[in-house]
């Protein structure tokens, strides 16, 4: 008898990590299906899906998933998993807009949590992300540090995060969350640090600052959690553990800088101080060797490649980014940094 693959419904899936993972799962798994629910916002984009229209495995529907009668009827068709990407992202933009981001990032979650709930057999993937920890000014935090999101963003997420813990504890819906630091690569909306920082130099234009530029992050390659997630989907891990996803590559804010302008052969002149954003984390850090030891991925782009990639990326899809940074982008843009 044929092998029946796994069925994926994915959720933001027209956004940059989802895409990636859709590019991963349909890229390393002959049998399984996918079908991305996404609304297409301001950060979704259609163009991030072209490559697989053409495949059998893939569909795509534009829709809310906090539309609870779409969710429902799509989940009536069956899925093995539901991998929830879909949110509002940007810290920036959840400062002046909160609303918004509680109502996709929390009730969005609850309407799929409620979906999956209806659905035996279907298990739920959170993606979730290490700002729900807050700052971190010590040693890299375990899944079993407090939770203390300090902005709007991080708050939602962190909501959505227990949320779907909540679901295992109370109701037995088989459920993973994972807590991945920053992601860069190829696809990522330019609103964001590293392609709005390449973006801008490829154009000539200024590289805005936020305060010092000593913030620091840790970086990890998109493919490489795109396939952190797909291991755990593979192993099966629905037992509402947490798990984090690091890239162990922590960098502050200047030298992200100095990495884009040298892989362009530019100097620091394009960079301008702007003034610090309110609530601004000092610094994350995430441990994670407990999925290191669950399922034995471990990252595999070395940082200094995967930003050389990424901004030749940018150099030659002019064509995906220019259309973006138009009209709205600079309005934002503009309010945003004061420039
Ligand atoms: P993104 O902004 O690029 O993509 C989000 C996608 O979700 C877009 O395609 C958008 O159209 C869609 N979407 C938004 N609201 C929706 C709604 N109500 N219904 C359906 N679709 C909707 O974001 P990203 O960077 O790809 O992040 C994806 C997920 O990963 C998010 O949940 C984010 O919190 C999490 N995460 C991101 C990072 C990072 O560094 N980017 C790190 C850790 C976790």
């Amino acid at each position: 008898m044929e092998h029946e693959g796994r069925r994926l419904l994915v959720t933001g899936g027209a956004g940059f990590i989802g895409r990636n993972f859709v590019e991963e799962v349909l890229g390393s798994d002959a049998t399984a299906r996918v079908l991305v629910l996404d609304k297409l916002t301001y950060a979704g984009n259609p163009a991030n899906v072209e490559a697989f229209r053409q495949d059998p495995r893939f569909e795509f529907v534009k829709g809310d998933i906090c539309d609870t009668d779409l969710v429902g009827e799509l989940l009536g068709r069956g899925f093995d998993v539901v991998v929830n990407f879909a949110a509002e992202t940007h810290v920036d933009r959840s400062i002046g807009d909160p609303g918004s981001f509680v109502k996709t990032d929390v009730y969005g979650t609850y309407v799929l949590l409620e979906a999956v709930k209806k659905n035996p057999g279907c298990r739920f993937l959170q993606v979730s992300t290490d700002e729900v920890y807050g700052e971190v000014l010590g040693d890299p935090v375990t899944e079993d540090a407090p939770l203390m999101p300090r902005n709007p963003y991080s708050a939602s997420k962190a909501g959505a995060d227990r949320l779907a813990y909540s679901y295992w504890t109370t109701y037995e819906v088989p459920v993973c969350i994972t807590r991945c630091s920053n992601n860069y690569g190829p696809y990522q909306y330019p609103e964001k640090l590293i392609p709005l920082f390449a973006t801008n130099a490829i154009q000539k234009r200024e590289m805005p600052v936020y305060g010092s530029g000593k913030n620091v992050r840790d970086w990890i390659h998109v493919s490489d959690h795109a396939r952190a997630l797909h291991s755990l989907v593979e192993c099966d891990c629905f037992d509402g553990e947490v798990y984090n996803v690091a890239g162990q590559n922590e960098k502050s804010v200047l030298e992200i800088a100095d990495h884009i302008l040298s892989s362009l052969g530019m100097s620091t002149d394009q960079l301008t101080f702007v003034k610090d954003r309110p609530g601004h984390d000092r610094r994350y850090a995430i441990n994670d060797e407990k999925l290191r030891r669950k399922t034995g991925w471990r990252p595999e782009v070395a940082f200094a490649d995967g930003i050389r990639d990424t901004v030749a990326w940018y150099q030659d899809h002019a064509a995906w980014w220019e259309p973006i940074k138009s009209g709205e982008f600079w309005d934002y843009y503009s309010r945003n940094y004061g420039i």
